[in-house]
């Protein structure tokens, strides 16, 4: 198959659809990949890395969009995009129809078949595509916490693992999922005093296992929450209701409670925030403050590190592309959880709950 790799254009977007290493695989198993010119500038890879792992390089993005039967993206396509998307072709990308309309109107007028990364599924009912984000979000939330914790950012003042003889900081990571428990693994690994609350009693029990003590479990009742935020130097909010807005756990009047200069890190805040001060923020002003508390709510941590994110992606990505390269249409037949992906087929939206949230017939 011809698989096509444009220069992502969604402002702030470093990262690249297949990173070099990736390109090599589609090579390897037959395939021709054309990239864009610069497509690899954010993560570092020049267009001599791309041509030494196999890839042709083309002048400009209408070139790879009409000679691809593929396309490997990131992020969402921009109106721009939509124009040179054809039936026929396959979109292999973040998509996030649900909120967006004028997305799903393009897509559906040039007849593209749109497999979603956010979509497409795995036994356990898990996410396969957006949990490497979640991984690298949940790790940055403890580096952003640790440096919003300095003095001269306005902070606590505190080192997060503290030293011999001086306690550490004290770090309260609220939702034990993908993002909360690398999250607690990180400020674990450095030192810190860790809980977790959470509201499923099986991830409890996974994680009490998993950390054998490093980090305290805890339910997660209004009284548990409350003592742990009141407590803690850093929360991390890292909560998720599938398909619903995030619950506002902290509230306003909790936050005089706290100690000044405790920061507040709300990864949640893509789906709305868990603390009801949080709103979004980006990497170029990442912190604000709110009754002597620091919060940090960047919606596109993952972006802050691209080399990592981008490799995170597409070691993700790679076998369900090269099954749609390698078998076509043929592989969302072969594998369900590829199929659940599947987002939109010539004009037609193919996905339940997105059809739903945008009141269009499935
Ligand atoms: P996940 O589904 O793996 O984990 C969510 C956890 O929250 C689950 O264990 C669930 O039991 C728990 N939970 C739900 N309601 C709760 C409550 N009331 N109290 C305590 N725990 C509760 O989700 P995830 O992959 O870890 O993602 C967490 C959030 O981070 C999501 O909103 C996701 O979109 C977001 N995220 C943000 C960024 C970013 O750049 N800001 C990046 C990646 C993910």
């Amino acid at each position: 198959m011809r698989v096509g790799v444009p220069k992502e254009i969604k402002p702030q977007e470093y990262r690249v659809g297949l990173v070099p290493a990736a390109v090599r695989e589609y090579v390897a198993a037959g395939h021709s990949v054309m990239v864009e010119t610069g497509a690899g500038a954010g993560i570092h890879a020049d267009d001599e890395a791309y041509r030494a792992a196999g890839a042709e390089i083309a002048p400009d993005a209408a070139t790879v969009f009409s000679d691809a039967e593929m396309i490997v993206k990131v992020k969402e396509p921009q109106p721009t995009e939509w124009v040179r998307l054809r039936e026929g072709q396959i979109l292999f990308t973040y998509l996030h129809l649900a909120p967006d309309p004028e997305q799903t109107k393009g897509l559906l007028e040039s007849g593209v078949t749109g497999v979603a990364y956010e979509t497409v599924s795995d036994n356990q009912g898990g996410r396969p595509l957006l949990a490497p984000m979640s991984e690298v979000a949940g790790r940055l939330s403890i580096e952003a916490a640790c440096s919003t914790l300095r003095r001269n950012l306005g902070g606590r003042g505190l080192l997060l693992g503290g030293v011999p003889g001086v306690a550490p900081a004290r770090v309260a990571v609220i939702g034990g999922g993908v993002v909360g428990t690398h999250a607690a693994r990180m400020a674990a690994g450095l030192g810190a005093d860790v809980s977790i609350l959470d509201k499923s009693l099986a991830r409890l029990r996974y994680l009490d296992d998993l950390f054998e003590g490093r980090a305290r479990t805890l339910f997660a009742t209004t009284e548990a929450l409350e003592s742990e935020v009141v407590a803690a130097d850093v929360v991390i909010g890292a909560v998720l209701v599938p398909g619903a807005a995030a619950p506002k756990l902290v509230r306003r009047d909790m936050l005089k409670a706290m100690k000044p200069g405790a920061v507040l890190v709300d990864v949640a805040i893509d789906q709305g925030g868990c603390f009801e001060t949080s709103h979004p923020t980006t990497h170029e002003d990442p912190i604000f403050e709110v009754d002597g508390i620091l919060h940090y709510c960047v919606a596109n941590m993952p972006g802050a590190v691209p080399m990592t994110s981008a490799a995170a992606l597409n070691n993700a990505t790679l076998p369900f592309g090269l099954a749609l390269a390698n078998k076509g249409l043929k592989a969302l037949t072969e594998d369900p959880h590829l199929c659940d992906g599947l987002n939109v087929h010539r004009g037609h939206v193919t996905n339940k709950a997105v059809a739903e949230s945008l009141g269009l017939d499935y």
